[in-house]
């Protein structure tokens, strides 16, 4: 074997070796099987984000203030991030693309039970206030649920994000003279995310 055999050889190994490595690598994010309760919980994250961005989709077009609009935008991103998080597990997202159609039947009530309900400003203000109550409330359950740590970095943004907008319609709430009273979370949970 000549020199320039003995390079090409060596090259190819390394070749090898490297494409090992990056197969090595996916498999280590890829490969941890989703537990039943896991795949639920993405699952149910995927249509309750849909569930806040069609409420707030709908109350934008009935009130005009800019709150709808700009936590509907937000939403957006909460759902590009599920949607993401399911890419990455190979979870197909089969949720409907319309505005106000859910495949969860207890989400389907609650969209067409809240949008009846939020007759006035300060009905569906606080209506707002309850759907993040109630998504903190499942991803903090959800979180204390998984030690993945894929899905940890998706629910970790959406957490901090509901947290957010629970305080922005809880301010809008009191600049009209309005005090809500926490639904899901307990007085000592709720305040302290008001007092952040
Ligand atoms: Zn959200
Ligand atoms: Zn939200």
């Amino acid at each position: 074997m000549n020199t320039s055999d003995n390079f090409v050889l060596k090259m190819g190994i390394i070749v090898v070796l490297i494409i090992n490595s990056f197969i090595g690598c996916a498999q280590n994010v890829n490969l941890t099987t989703l537990t039943t309760s896991e795949k639920e919980g993405i699952l149910l994250m995927r249509e309750e984000e849909k569930l806040a961005h069609d409420v707030y989709s709908f109350f934008a077009q009935k009130y005009n203030i800019p709150i709808f609009r700009n936590i509907t935008n937000s939403e957006v991103e909460h759902q590009k991030l599920v949607i993401q998080l399911m890419d990455q597990y190979g979870i197909k997202d089969s949720s409907y693309e319309e505005e106000s159609k859910f495949h969860n039947k207890e989400l389907q009530e609650l969209y067409d039970q809240l949008t009846v309900q939020g007759n006035t400003l300060i009905d569906a203000l606080k209506i707002g206030a309850y759907i993040e109550e109630l998504d903190i409330h499942d991803l903090k359950q959800l979180m204390k649920e998984t030690d993945n740590e894929v899905i940890l970095g998706t629910y970790d943004p959406l957490l901090w994000g509901s947290q957010n907008h629970l305080r922005a319609f809880v301010r809008n709430l009191t600049n009209r003279g309005v005090e809500y009273q926490p639904v899901f979370l307990s007085a000592e949970e709720f305040y302290s995310i008001l007092n952040k």
